[in-house]
């Protein structure tokens, strides 16, 4: 039999929040969405990879349409600066999964969720578990009882803060310069018309970094967008300190100039040209954190998505660690009788796999940004026993064949 209690409340209405609304909507409860954000949040992000059997899944339990709009990986070119103007293929890298456009990702998550449901800026400002139910103090100035909370409040989360005082959120040091565009602007279409006949997505390495490039549909799911990423030293011009976050708009011509020197000085001129095809203004820099925590639910309270752990970016985790943390909730919650059971069980699925994920983007950042190898010397055998080493007996889907 399952849970009883039916009342629950959702704090934050993204990714996570959207799919565990939908997940506890199916399953009969009566649920309340509430994201401290009265707009639209269509317009924030940018690519988001997540496995293949994840988008089925998702599909299949009817989290997203049947026609839900994404592109293919099939490999991984890494590249290097050789003087020539597409670079040297130092690896050809078996590389599955899809690749997501996050607004559309989000629309499709949200459109599952009423507007009754959903109630668009009202903010959590106080809880409180009290044993048989959980007390929610509002923006809107009602305080109101639940039979669970769920936090999925993001990476600063509030609902963390108060279960896991001593939790962190620990700078890595570096930064993310991200941009993305209409493929339908570019005019030298060259390298990306060689990648589009293996499905294949870059990888540009450089002393201190590396950048990436894949193609993400576009808003409407008409069309692609040209997505890059790149990882690199904070600039000097924003402090160096690797914590302040820039959004577009926000990069001045100063703090630009490193990204240009980064890119005429360690990219060939093909994939800096479909970088700085970006105008600066459309621009921005994240600051990479991760952290973790020692429980995902107590009682009556538990943490999805970024809210729980954070991981690196280089994990391509993201989204799918939310989407993979309300699968589990659902199961949870379907397979036990009282809340505390349900989320006891959810903390013991959840909690040390993804604290297992966060160690595993400290891996890949000290390899692939903070230690850097001589990426020129090194053959693709080099490649495939450096990337063993990094995996470290852990596994990520778009280290492996499709
Ligand atoms: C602006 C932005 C851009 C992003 N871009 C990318 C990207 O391009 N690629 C990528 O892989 N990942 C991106 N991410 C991260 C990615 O969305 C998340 O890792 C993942 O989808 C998990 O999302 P989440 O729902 O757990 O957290 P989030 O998407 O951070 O959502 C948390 C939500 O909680 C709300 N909230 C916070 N506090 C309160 C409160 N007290 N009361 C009510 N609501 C509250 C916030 O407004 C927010 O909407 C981005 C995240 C953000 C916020």
């Amino acid at each position: 039999m399952a849970i009883a209690g039916t009342k629950v409340a959702i704090i934050g209405g993204s990714i996570a929040g959207c799919a565990t609304a939908q997940a506890l909507i199916r399953a009969g409860r009566n649920v309340s969405v509430f994201e401290r954000t009265p707009a639209s949040l269509s317009d924030r992000g940018a690519g988001i990879v997540v496995p293949l059997p994840l988008r089925d899944q998702l599909i299949e339990a009817g989290y997203l349409p049947t026609d839900y709009a994404h592109c293919v990986m099939g490999e991984r070119w890494w590249q290097h600066h050789d003087g020539s103007a597409g670079g040297r293929r130092l690896w050809t890298q078996p590389s599955a999964g899809v690749t997501n456009n996050w607004s559309m990702l989000w629309r499709a998550l949200r459109s599952g969720v009423t507007d009754d449901v959903y109630h668009g800026g009202v903010a959590l400002r106080e809880f409180s578990d009290q044993g048989e139910f959980v007390s929610v103090t509002l923006s809107d100035g009602t305080t109101r009882h639940f039979d669970a909370l769920i936090g999925a409040d993001g990476y600063r989360s509030a609902i963390r803060a108060k279960l896991h005082p001593e939790a962190r959120a620990v700078p890595a040091g570096y930064v993310l310069w991200r941009g993305n565009y209409a493929e339908s602007e570019l005019v030298d279409r060259c390298l990306l018309d060689e990648a589009d006949r293996t499905s294949a997505w870059l990888t540009l390495t450089f002393p201190g970094g590396h950048g990436v490039l894949y193609m993400i549909p576009d808003f409407e799911g008409k069309g692609r967008r040209v997505n890059w990423a790149i990882y690199s030293r904070p600039p000097q011009a924003l402090g160096g300190d690797g914590v302040t976050s820039v959004p577009p708009g926000g990069v001045s011509a100063e703090v630009y100039q490193t990204l240009e020197h980064l890119l005429a000085d360690h990219f060939p001129p093909r994939i800096a040209a479909l970088v700085q095809h970006s105008a600066r203004r459309n621009v921005s820099i994240q600051p990479i954190y991760d952290g973790m925590i020692d429980s995902y639910g107590q009682n009556r309270v538990a943490l999805v998505g970024d809210a729980g752990t954070m991981t690196r970016p280089h994990t391509g985790s993201g989204a799918t660690k939310a989407l993979q943390d309300v699968l589990a909730l659902e199961d949870c919650i379907a397979g036990h009788t009282d809340w505390p059971a349900a989320l006891a069980d959810y903390d013991t699925r959840r909690a040390a796999a993804n604290n297992t994920l966060v160690e595993l983007g400290r891996r890949i950042g000290r390899a692939q940004v903070e230690e850097t190898p001589d990426w020129a010397a090194m053959t693709p055998t080099d490649f495939a026993d450096w990337t063993q080493a990094t995996l470290d007996g852990t596994s990520l889907y778009f280290y492996e064949k499709a």
